[in-house]
């Protein structure tokens, strides 16, 4: 069979992807999953696509690794421009089914860590869609796992939320209703669309992969007297779990017979220990979703496999099914989101904690200085289809310098401060304008016969150049001395002219001088490794005036970038 070359594209380019995550030989196994989940609608042709998929990866792994990422580069959809970015919209496309006044979305994150991009993504898109149509917002905190949940992040991710401008109509957890959930569970195995498996976790798996049942699913005496049994607490963790009657030979693995509830001993931030079963995401989402009213329930595109169990959940207990739709998820290159990848970084100390500004948690990039309204408007440029990819975080950067620019400060900084040395010069005091267009007012500095200019500029003087002080008046060099990391020039104040060729510098003056240091975030993640490097401090002076600034304020350092102040001696660099 010859394929339509879109369907070829795709396997290429998950084909390519995968083969340039394992040393240039690509998976199979993953290769076919990775296909199906992101065109489900290969799925009724499994047995033709997997042989033309085989095809294309024997192709691809005979390829050199340079070769495959040339092919990459030819056949991935270019990236577009961040700065253009900002002016394009995409918007989002209508819903399907939707009448006005009666959309219902859900916002169900699991209180397990601090709330990141990819949550803003998927709350702001709810949101939206609750908006558009008049409809409401349910933020649900999907809460079934005692192990992973805490209070701390309950909190953090209302706060997150509130930080976005979100406000949900309705604000619930799961586990608020884990008693009706586990009737419907109850009666789900007593109608045999579920059964209680006291098989151990290592068989289940085996089984599984093999496509065969088990006995418990055969079991036809017992059953009521296990389900009695495993609410009654006679099991341990992991002696007893309430399965799907699914089709242990679907090609869907979600439809093996997934379980639906399991014992948990743990101590639940809402529930306490009064309760021991717990439902799982495949069994508390749908019926949530369902009993909530949720109209349309939008997800991540990692859940598309898991669509026919959500609808043969509640296909088999009778229940409404809500719409069920998905949208990329949203992560910048080198900046996981994956709590797996974030907790050990934190518990090592390599990360400050959850605000360590550089990771994409909303309280980091807040720390950091982006703007929530620059966070809106980039998800929704993002628009619903687009970047499979991942956007570069220059992206983001765009819109927020957008949204900064008007109202920030400018102020000087200098890195690694050489002095200056102004002979002929007579003390003055200048007015320093806050802002080149908004009223932002001005303030005054003094200057006597010295200032400090940044290391990186001193490094380019020589004796005879000439610069201009910005907004103070031009020198000429005189002398350069300058070791390893002290140093002093001299120079003789020419004229107050402003010309328009000569470099412009930044400058602190001598007694205005505030030691201060700035901290730079790098990509967290480099080649898929934590960078050790990853964060930079810039210790140098500042103006004075930058004291007055208000605590988390944004400015911006010129000629450095957009900075928010963190606390009286340092600011976070936001961007460029
Ligand atoms: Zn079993």
């Amino acid at each position: 069979m010859s394929l339509d070359s879109s369907i070829e594209r795709t396997i290429k380019l998950v084909t390519l992807k995968n083969a340039l995550e394992y040393d240039g030989k690509a998976k199979l196994e993953a290769v076919i999953s990775k296909t199906m989940a992101s065109r489900p609608d290969l799925r009724t042709n499994i047995k033709v696509i997997i042989p033309e998929i085989k095809r294309l990866l024997d192709q691809v792994n005979s390829l050199a690794i340079s070769e495959q990422k040339t092919l990459l580069q030819e056949i991935s959809p270019p990236a577009v421009e961040p700065e253009k970015q900002v002016e394009k919209f995409s918007g989002l496309p209508e819903l399907h089914g939707a009448e006005l006044g009666k959309v219902v979305t859900r916002f169900p994150p699991e209180p397990n860590g601090y709330p990141h991009i990819g949550h803003a993504k998927a709350a702001i898109i709810d949101e939206e869609y609750a908006k558009m149509y008049n409809g409401k917002l349910i933020l649900r905190f999907d809460d079934t796992n005692p192990l992973n949940e805490r209070v701390e992040y309950y909190d953090a991710i209302k706060e997150g939320i509130e930080w976005l401008g979100i406000k949900p109509a309705i604000i619930k957890n799961t586990s608020d209703d884990i008693f009706i959930l586990q009737d419907y569970g109850k009666k789900l195995v007593t109608s045999r669309g579920a059964y209680v498996c006291r098989c151990d976790q290592k068989t289940i798996q085996m089984l599984r992969s093999k496509g065969l049942e088990c006995a418990c699913r055969m079991d036809n005496n017992s059953y009521e007297q296990a389900l009695v049994e495993m609410f009654a607490g006679s099991f341990e963790p992991n002696e007893a779990t309430i399965r799907f009657r699914g089709d242990m030979t679907s090609l869907n693995s979600a439809m093996r017979d997934p379980t639906l509830f399991r014992i948990i001993d743990g101590d639940h931030p809402v529930l306490g220990t009064k309760v021991r079963v717990y439902p799982t995401y495949d069994f508390a989402a749908p019926l949530e979703d369902s009993l909530d009213g949720v109209t349309h329930a939008m997800r991540t595109k990692e859940y598309e496999l898991r669509n026919e169990l959500y609808n043969a959940v509640l296909e088999r207990l009778h229940l409404r099914k809500p719409v069920v739709s998905e949208f990329s998820r949203l992560e910048f290159e080198g900046l996981p989101v994956s709590k797996r990848r974030i907790k050990p970084l934190i518990e090592n100390g390599s990360l400050s904690g959850w605000d360590d500004p550089r990771l994409p948690t909303l309280i980091a990039l807040k720390r950091r200085g982006f703007l929530p309204e620059a966070i809106r408007k980039f998800v929704l440029s993002l628009g619903w289809t687009l970047a499979e990819a991942k956007p570069p975080f220059e992206s983001l950067e765009a819109f927020n310098r957008k949204n900064l620019d008007e109202h920030s400060m400018r102020l000087f900084f200098v890195r690694d401060p050489i002095e200056l040395r102004i002979k002929n010069a007579n003390p003055v005091s200048v007015e320093l304008r806050n802002h080149p267009s908004s009223n932002l007012g001005s303030r005054s500095v003094r200057v006597n016969d010295t200032v400090y200019i940044a290391r990186s500029d001193a490094d380019r003087l020589s004796e005879g150049s000439t610069i201009r002080l910005m907004e103070l008046y031009n020198v000429k060099i005189t002398k350069v001395e300058l070791a390893q990391d002290i140093g002093r020039i001299y120079a003789d104040m020419i004229s107050t002219n402003l010309t328009h060729s000569i470099q412009k510098i930044q400058w602190v003056a001598y007694d205005d001088k505030l030691p201060y240091k700035i901290i730079i975030p790098k990509k967290l993640f480099s080649n898929d490794k934590f960078n050790s490097n990853s964060l930079e401090i810039a210790s140098g002076y500042a103006e004075s005036f930058v004291s007055n600034l208000r605590l988390h304020s944004s400015v911006q350092f010129v000629r450095y970038g957009f900075c928010r102040i963190d606390n009286s001696q340092q600011a976070v660099f936001t961007h460029r």
